[in-house]
């Protein structure tokens, strides 16, 4: 296992970035000695495991991960659903649409998959602390696998613009809270220096060990599916670690003989954030940073994606793409999702949402078998959910609305409700 840097491909050690360009940093694999057919039964094996490592989805594949890691520091993550449900498929015209739940991880988003690799690594390098920035949901994952594996933890969160959950988790778990005045992308800056200025290790997804761990969305999915691709596989996109994570995970795949088939990679990214989505569809205006990035969306409002030039290679490898949509279509996408009885995070609902538009405009056929990501759990974002609900989010029309009744606490008050609900059956 090598770390090299994934721009002018110079080794590299424990540098955040690239000692000689800057640029970012990707972990180079180990040749794996199992051919396809005995990791596939490896990993099958592992499934039955009672204890330890191997119960995790993430160290399961550790083989594709981080083989030589001697005690992770996992809880353990991974093992999420994939969920078919009718609704749904009639709501992105996809009768061959699943979902993939990562809000299902132990802090409730995805984020688990990257940190248990990043905070075990740190931990073994010896760092005396862990830092990220964050819009919340990598605060509060590295503050419980800090805390879980007891090191000390920082977070630099932009105070407007993190869900109230999110910020509870990070100041229960422990972590130090630093709530900036100011957007992610200051965030960012900010805890970029401190790692450098102070020696603390970065855990954002700049950190290759993230992108590692986010690999194995892709493993776990695949395994799942019995090895056999998908057509197309849709996820939402902020910081771009997930979409850089699954094209380097899906090569790998290809390239071990796991998959015979590459599926197509969709990223999907809000209107109000999309500096990605410009830059893929004007190549030559090049990267332009998105300087007031704006969505309901907050765990992808994020204007200067670190990861887009790895996120492009994935789109290149894959034959894929990127798509925009707006907040009413990605909370009328999860007001759907939550009707499901499934729910999740607004973020997360992009990519039902982008697969919905994708379809609509005859890109995806309608035969195709395609599945979506959602990254983060129902819980984290209560106050978006019950705000769309009663139809107060400026600009948006709120479809699917189930308002609450108010009432006195009378029999007479509620037979009037019950004649509504029950009688004439509006409920
Ligand atoms: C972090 C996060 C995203 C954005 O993922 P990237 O890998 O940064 O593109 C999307 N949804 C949720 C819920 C998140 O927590
Ligand atoms: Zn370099």
């Amino acid at each position: 296992m090598s770390i090299r840097c994934f721009e002018c491909q110079s080794p590299a050690g424990d540098a955040p970035v690239c000692p000689a360009c800057g640029g970012l940093l990707e972990v180079v694999p180990d040749p794996v000695d199992l051919d396809a057919p005995a990791l596939k039964e490896l990993f099958r094996q592992r499934r039955f495991a009672q204890h330890g490592p191997d119960r995790s989805g993430v160290w399961r594949y550790r083989e594709l991960v981080h083989p030589r890691l001697a005690e992770p520091v996992t809880r353990p993550e991974g093992n999420t659903n994939l969920y078919r449900h009718d609704s749904l498929s009639a709501y992105a015209g996809l009768a061959g649409l699943q979902l993939k739940h990562e809000g299902e991880n132990p802090s409730g988003s995805f984020k688990d998959r990257g940190m248990t690799v990043a905070v075990s690594e740190a931990k073994a390098q010896g760092a005396r602390a862990v830092i990220c920035a964050s819009t919340g949901n990598t605060a509060a994952s590295l503050a419980s696998y800090a805390a879980f594996g007891g090191l000390p933890a920082i977070v630099v969160v932009p105070r407007d613009h993190t869900a109230p959950s999110k910020l509870a988790q990070s100041m229960a778990f422990g972590a130090r809270v630093a709530a900036v005045r100011g957007s992610f992308d200051d965030a960012l800056r900010l805890a970029e220096q401190a790692s450098r200025s102070h020696g603390l290790a970065l855990l954002n997804s700049v950190n290759p060990w993230r992108i590692e761990g986010q690999k194995t969305i892709m493993f776990e999915l695949l395994d799942q599916l019995d090895w056999q691709s998908p057509d197309w596989i849709v996820v939402p996109a902020g910081n771009l670690g997930n979409t850089s994570a699954f094209g380097k995970a899906l090569a790998e795949a290809k390239a071990l003989g796991l998959i015979d088939r590459l599926p197509r990679l969709a990223s999907v990214q809000a209107a109000g954030a999309a500096p990605f989505y410009r830059l893929f569809h004007n190549r030559e205006a090049g990267y332009q940073p998105e300087t007031s990035p704006e969505t309901l969306a907050s765990a992808i409002r994020i204007g200067d994606p670190r990861s887009w030039k790895k996120a492009l290679f994935s789109l290149e490898v894959t034959d894929g793409l990127v798509e925009q949509v707006s907040d009413a279509e990605i909370l009328d996408a999860k007001a759907a999702i939550d009707a499901a009885g499934i729910g999740c995070e607004p973020a997360s609902a992009a990519s039902l949402a982008g697969a919905a538009k994708l379809r609509a405009a005859g890109v995806i056929d309608e035969h195709a078998r395609v599945v979506c990501i959602l990254t983060g759990n129902f819980m984290k974002d209560s106050k978006t959910a019950v705000a769309y609900h009663q139809g107060a989010l400026e600009g948006i029309p709120s479809k699917r609305a189930n308002r609450p009744y108010e009432m006195d606490a009378t029999t007479t008050a509620f037979a009037g409700f019950l004649d509504e609900v029950v009688v004439q059956g509006t409920a």
